[in-house]
């Protein structure tokens, strides 16, 4: 059997909570179909990993979340709780994390153009915009003139990616800054912000370092300038080293169905992660001096907004099973949902750690099997997964299959209700007096 296995690495909570003998057979019969299950005390955590980074250095700042990772609102009353603010880019999200207890204050807006509703919304609400181009600067100040000032942080093209569709060009900027400094009644220009694709410590803290004379260059001019945000993309690990090297090396079409193959996988397995490369990023030092003193010898703050490594190891998805074949000399399961919800393939790409059967009946003495995965729909490229992943036993109508880790941008990204099928529900649960509890997420 040509395969290989790659094994997530899993928190004891989702250990604990998908090998309970009924609970998670009792929420799919409640159910009825597919179902993510959501554990926001995990989201509490990493969050607080990376405060705890930004006070070990000595440094004021704000975390927020980026909101579009995740749908669900369960996460939302925990950065309330811990202090935190939200990254949203939509009228709808902005009212979501208002709804559950985030004040206008803590919710940073971002994006590209964003609409009219938006705007008017964060300036209404003393929201954070980052501003994108010059006429979205004019927007803002035409509706602080009534409802300001707006507080707003000037994105930059990061010289880096000269053609990234977001930021202002070195240009647009100066005249942004002109700007500001004649619109100062109206706006409050608190800084400067940039978000870089890629999971890299070093341009990170390169261009940070850089902005700390942006900063000098606005308060020579008269506004307030306190923070840099440095953006989202906090590396997040899913394999063991030594598996995603295994197959990186040895990958072979052969294993996965009708030979498919990939351009490009998402690095599963990478270092340092989260909290630890800000902690990282942070300890960059130019000229012998780290990048923290700098921050802080400038009285800077620093904001950033990560999504994924809020939610990594924060939830996972269920499929029931609707039956198995075998055309070959590996298996195809079906379950009941769409591919939809692994948003992965939407990329041109496949997550890669291994689903895991739940059998409703067990059967030690049966042999292991391969299978790739496919949805209820009746699209042919309607795949979860192409690889033929390795099973205890065939899977069967009845079980349910895990996917993994799925919290982040993997599980509601790109969910449709193609075929009229329900979004799967998300589930969330907590842990209270010895034994799991669920709900469904609001
Ligand atoms: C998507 C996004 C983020 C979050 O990125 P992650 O890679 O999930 O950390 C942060 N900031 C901006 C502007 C974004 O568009």
């Amino acid at each position: 059997m040509n395969t290989i296995a790659l094994p997530a690495l899993e928190k004891p909570w989702a250990q604990e909570v998908r090998t309970d003998p009924r609970l998670l057979f009792d929420i799919a019969h409640a159910v009825g179909g597919p179902f993510h299950v959501v554990y926001p005390e995990q989201f509490a955590d990493n969050l607080r990993a990376f405060q705890a980074v930004l006070d070990g250095r000595g440094l004021h700042g704000q975390v927020y979340f980026g909101k579009k990772a995740n749908k669900a609102g369960c996460w939302l009353p925990r950065v309330a709780e811990l202090g935190g603010a939200v990254d949203v880019a939509s009228a709808p999200e902005l009212v979501h994390a208002l709804a559950h207890g985030i004040r206008g204050r803590d919710i940073g807006v971002t994006g590209a153009a964003k609409s009219e509703e938006l705007l008017w919304l964060a300036v209404r609400h003393e929201c954070l915009i980052a501003v994108d181009a010059l006429d979205e600067l004019d927007r803002i100040a035409a509706l602080a003139r009534a409802d300001g000032p707006a507080r707003i942080l000037l994105r930059v093209l990061p010289p880096g990616a000269p053609h990234s569709r977001f930021g202002l060009s070195p240009g647009d900027l100066h005249q942004a800054l002109i700007r500001c400094a004649t619109l100062r009644d109206h706006l409050d220009m608190t800084g400067f912000s940039f978000h870089l694709d890629g999971y890299a410590v070093a341009p990170r803290a390169q261009l940070c370092w850089g902005m700390v004379e942006f900063v000098a260059k606005a308060r020579a001019a008269g506004l307030a300038a306190r923070a840099i945000s440095l953006g989202g993309g906090f590396a997040c690990r899913y394999l063991a080293d030594e598996d995603w090297e295994a197959f990186t090396r040895d990958r072979t079409a052969d294993w996965f169905h009708a030979g498919k193959t990939f351009d490009k996988f998402y690095p599963y397995a990478q270092g340092p992660t989260g909290a630890a490369m800000l902690d990282a990023v942070l300890a960059t030092e130019f000229d012998g001096v780290p990048l923290a003193r700098q921050l802080r010898d400038n009285d800077i703050r620093l904001f950033l907004e990560p999504g994924r490594s809020l939610l990594i190891d924060a939830g996972f998805s269920v499929f029931p099973v609707q039956g198995f074949k075998r055309n070959d000399d590996h298996g195809i399961t079906t379950v009941g949902g769409l591919s939809m919800s692994v948003s992965e393939q939407w990329k041109g790409s496949e997550f890669l750690p291994d689903p895991i059967l739940l059998p409703r009946n067990p059967a030690p003495e049966s042999r292991p099997i391969a299978s790739c995965v496919g949805g209820a729909s009746c699209m042919e490229y309607d795949v979860l997964t192409w690889r033929k992943i390795r099973f205890p036993q065939p899977p069967a109508a009845g079980d349910l299959l895990i996917y993994p880790n799925t919290a982040g941008y993997q599980m509601d990204k790109n969910e449709s209700e193609f075929h009229q099928l329900p979004l799967p529900p998300k589930v969330v649960v907590t842990r209270a007096d010895g034994r799991w509890q669920w709900s469904l997420d609001r």
